[in-house]
């Protein structure tokens, strides 16, 4: 791997260029460099078991980014958890991933056992200054990078294992085929424990450019988000489709208020025609590229430039070619299905995840090797026409809300945990293919109040403590039995007709 080698080289030749703002905060090459190996230093001291992850918690502060290098510099991957995460879901995933060590950006309010330590930035930062961290040390090859923790449908979050060989994959294939490398201001929209901000993280740091950080102090107030933006200077945009909509929303996102900005990257959910045709409306010189893949592959692994032509020939978007090392194959069952025809995707290349950590079985179903190369199931469905691939939805109970990947499932489970409920189904409400949002149908047991909003008022207060806010459903119906169809299933489409009406 030489992506950190390649960030110590815009270090060296450019150390007082900014490598990251957030929220008024900023910090240099230099900086950041060297704040990462002075934790790096205290990390090896440390001596942690071989490889162990280490849980990185917080928003978009700078020292995410050093905690980050500090990780991957000391050998150990790190696990970034962001603060939307309740403490009973991280206390899952420190238990998984069995982290020895915490870095509390955020202050985690929470007490750990004796297993674990956790230690403040600045704390960590004074153990052992002034030691330099040799790259010996660096995570590398088929070592892990990074652990990204997703929705599981067993209701716990499972970590995908992400080497260094496969993000330096991802990494060159986004500085060669795209128009971003030229030490460029990208902005970061996705909170860091989702893999979509590694499209901006390490395409910036490896080009020299500078990451802008939209927070959620920003996203919460428009008037603050859009008044950052005018001062960001931002030239290359990645976000979800969804976030872009939402500032869609307001008439005054147009180039005059990011003069700069030559590039729109999308992935993670569907990209709709009408988004672009906007976008072209007021961002005329800016280029779009739809992107796809799922985080068990390093981000994406196809994408397309958005052009007027392509506008016009298409009423869906596609989601493009591979990149050059990987190969998109369609399978139904263990056959490959003809051009046209529909299929699962099964992504086969080198910034393929190992699998799970820890989870041998889960790994099994969906990792494989393929003609000798690391294989991915993702679940999509998908068809190739005019040798371009198109997204044909889930064949699972995956979905993307506001940009979020849900396992309906995992919340199904959670929901079976709290005090009032025998019996529940989640279901999904979409408006032209996109899910607006998810309600549950309820079976509940005996409770103590009086009206129906009530009950509800308490089951979501319960779920608040063991799901992010945004897998808690919006909507609840309550019933004495869920109902079935004549294969014993729960009637997923019966409830959904019902809610309708
Ligand atoms: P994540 O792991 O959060 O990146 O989510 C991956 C899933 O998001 C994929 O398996 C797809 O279902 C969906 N997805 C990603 N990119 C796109 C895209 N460009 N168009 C449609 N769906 C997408």
């Amino acid at each position: 791997m030489h992506l950190l080698k390649t960030i110590e080289d815009h270090v060296l030749t450019n150390p007082e260029a900014i490598a990251f703002v957030s929220n008024g905060d900023q910090i240099s090459y230099k900086d950041l460099w060297e704040k990462s190996d002075n934790i790096s230093a205290s990390i090896i001291q440390m001596s942690l078991k071989d490889s162990s992850p280490i849980l990185v918690y917080g928003h978009m502060e700078t020292e995410m980014i050093v905690c980050f290098l500090a990780s991957v510099k000391s050998g150990h991957p790190y696990i970034p958890i962001d603060i939307s995460i309740p403490i009973d879901r991280v206390t899952k995933i420190i238990e998984s991933s069995k982290a020895e060590l915490i870095l509390n950006v955020s202050k985690l309010p929470i007490s750990i056992n004796n297993n674990v330590q956790v230690y403040e930035v600045n704390e960590i930062e004074k153990l052992y200054l002034n030691n330099n961290v040799v790259s010996d040390s660096w995570v590398k090859d088929d070592e892990n990078f990074y652990i990204i923790y997703t929705s599981g449908s067993t209701g716990n979050p499972k970590g995908v294992q992400i080497s260094a060989n496969n993000l330096q994959s991802f990494v060159d294939w986004m500085l060669k085929d795209y128009p971003i490398n030229e030490k460029l201001v990208f902005i970061n929209q996705a909170p860091f424990s989702f893999d979509l901000s590694v499209m901006d993280i390490y395409p910036a740091l490896a080009s020299g450019g500078t990451i802008f950080a939209i927070t959620k102090d920003m996203i919460a107030k428009p008037k603050f988000l859009f008044e950052s933006l005018r001062v960001s200077k931002a030239q290359v945009w990645t976000s979800t489709p969804s976030f872009i909509q939402m500032c869609l929303m307001d008439p005054s996102f147009t180039q005059e208020l990011l003069p700069e900005i030559r590039v729109f990257l999308f992935c993670g959910e569907i990209l709709s025609p009408s988004i672009c045709y906007q976008l072209r409306e007021r961002f005329p010189s800016a280029r779009i590229f739809n992107t796809y893949g799922p985080t068990e592959a390093t981000v994406a692994v196809t994408g397309i430039e958005v052009t007027d032509a392509l506008l016009k020939s298409y009423q869906v978007l596609p989601i493009g070619l591979p990149k050059n090392d990987t190969k998109i194959v369609l399978l139904d069952g263990d056959k490959s299905v003809e051009d046209g025809e529909k299929g699962e995707i099964i992504i086969v290349g080198p910034s393929v995840s190992k699998g799970y950590l820890g989870q041998k079985e889960m790994t099994e179903k969906a990792f494989f090797e393929y003609e000798g190369e690391p294989a991915y199931r993702t679940g999509d469905a998908g068809f190739i026409n005019n040798n371009t691939l198109f997204y044909k939805g889930r064949m699972d109970y995956q979905i993307k809300l506001h940009g979020y990947r849900i396992e309906i499932e995992d919340i199904e489970h959670q929901i079976l945990k709290t005090s009032y409920v025998k019996a529940t189904v989640v279901i999904p409400i979409t408006q032209n293919e996109k899910v607006e949002y998810i309600m549950a149908a309820i079976v509940p047991t005996e409770h103590p109040f009086e009206k129906e909003f009530q009950l509800s008022a308490a089951i979501k207060k319960e779920l608040g403590e063991i799901l992010p806010a945004y897998m808690i459903p919006r909507k609840f119906i309550y019933c004495d039995e869920l109902p079935m169809t004549p294969n014993g299933k729960v009637d997923r489409k019966l409830i959904k007709e019902k809610v309708l009406v």
